[in-house]
């Protein structure tokens, strides 16, 4: 057997054998399903940054490209030209020569009905402020390669990781920050292994395809990371199984009666699936964590540097990729906002009560996570045998 990964994923429940088959043959194609659906493809998000740090980065001027606002010097040689021949309005311009990559602004007022407005305390952005949001078709706008890269980029990354993850004396870190850091590190595998599994292998004939030296680079060199994928992975399932009361009776209506009933069927499928728990009952045990005395105090210090994780997504310079580190922020924010909420015991407790964009923000997540697994298991024992013989 070639598998690399085996037994219990650590602070988990199931093995990686069994997450494997359970989102190969089941979760991985329900979900490629229901993101394709109206109701989870279109996602509201505020693409013009507010960045309050490197003002003098110049990286978040083009307030009305559509979504590929990449600035001309991030901006891979390839795209430029096809923007150029293919577009000539300068309003236009970095849409990788797409017109269907633009957004629809007024689908807000034909769709979404029934949704209430509340904010997710875990992440910066208020959900509820309509005034600078617009829509953007996720199909249309995959996340991929999009040649976003050096010190802006580095830069992010070091911020994220600061934040989450500040060194004590005594060098060891408690064991909720440990689950923040490897949330970021697993969304970040994700990351990179969706660039590295769409990537622009040839500028000239403009080939796109797999990279698999980049694959092994930045992800599968490090057993850690591919570890804290399958970690994040599981603590999305768990929040979603979690909240099944809440999704099962919310309102997926978009006006296209179908597909709407797809969609809720699909959650449905997902929600009660016999396979996925018989084969994992409970992905992640969050009643293990923010227990003890100093556990309402740690879990607000938590919570405030996740959000400063969210403030630091409007400063990525590229502008599909703040599109999506925008929504999986806000898709961990929400898988935190479920699983620490606190449970109803007393009429006074607040029920859970979830917004629109991040049951949205919440299934993405989870799907893009469910490729990455489903990429890794699949060319790990390819590309772990071709670097070795190197
Ligand atoms: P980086 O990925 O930038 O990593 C920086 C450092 O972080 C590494 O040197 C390593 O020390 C550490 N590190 C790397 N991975 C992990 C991990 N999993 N766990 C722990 N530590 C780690 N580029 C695109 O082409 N398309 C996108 O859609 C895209 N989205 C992005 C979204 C965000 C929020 C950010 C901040 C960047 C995004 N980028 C995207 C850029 C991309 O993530 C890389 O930063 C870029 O490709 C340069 O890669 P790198 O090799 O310098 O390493």
């Amino acid at each position: 057997d070639s598998r690399k990964y085996t037994g219990i994923i650590e602070d988990c429940c199931c093995d990686y054998e069994t997450v494997d088959n359970v989102n190969s043959a089941v979760l991985y194609p329900l979900l490629q399903d229901l993101v394709k659906t109206p109701f989870f493809r279109y996602f509201k998000v505020k693409l013009w940054c507010d960045c309050p740090f490197w003002p003098d980065d110049g990286m978040c001027k083009l307030r009305d490209c559509s979504v590929c606002e990449c600035p001309e010097n991030e901006f891979p040689e390839p795209f430029k030209k096809l923007s150029k021949r293919s577009l000539p309005s300068d309003d236009l311009k970095c849409q990788e020569g797409k017109p269907q990559a633009t957004v629809d602004r007024t689908l807000d007022s034909k769709a979404f009905r029934g949704w209430i407005e509340v904010d997710n305390p875990w992440t910066n952005d208020d959900e509820t402020d309509n005034s600078e949001m617009t829509y953007v078709n996720l199909q249309l706008n995959p996340e991929r390669y999009t040649g976003y890269t050096g010190p802006s980029a580095r830069r992010i990354w070091d911020a994220v990781y600061s934040e989450n993850c500040p060194k004590y004396a005594s060098g060891e870190l408690c064991q909720e920050k440990k689950v923040l850091y490897k949330l970021i590190s697993g969304l970040h595998a994700s990351i990179s292994i969706h660039i590295a599994s769409d990537y622009l292998l040839d500028e000239k004939t403009n080939l796109w395809g797999r990279n698999l030296e980049l694959m092994y680079d930045r992800v599968l060199r490090y057993p850690d990371r591919v570890r804290n994928l399958y970690f994040t992975f599981l603590f999305v399932l768990r929040a979603v199984t979690k909240a099944t009361n809440y999704l099962e009776h919310a309102e997926y209506d978009t006006g296209n009666h179908d597909e709407d009933l797809k969609a809720q069927s699909l959650v449905r499928q997902l929600l009660y699936n016999p396979k996925l728990q018989a084969a994992c009952p409970l992905p992640f045990d969050e009643a293990k964590l923010w227990q003890g005395q100093s556990g309402p105090e740690l879990k607000e210090q938590i919570q405030k540097q996740f959000r400063n994780i969210s403030v630091l997504m409007d400063c990525v310079g590229c502008e599909k990729c703040r599109l999506w580190g925008k929504l999986q922020v806000l898709g961990l924010g929400t898988a935190l906002k479920i699983l620490f909420t606190v449970e109803e015991k007393s009429p006074l407790d607040q029920p859970l009560q979830l917004q629109r964009n991040e049951v949205i923000a919440l299934v993405n997540l989870l799907n893009r996570l469910s490729e990455s697994i489903n990429f890794v298991r699949e060319v790990s024992p390819l590309v772990e045998k071709t670097m070795e013989r190197l």
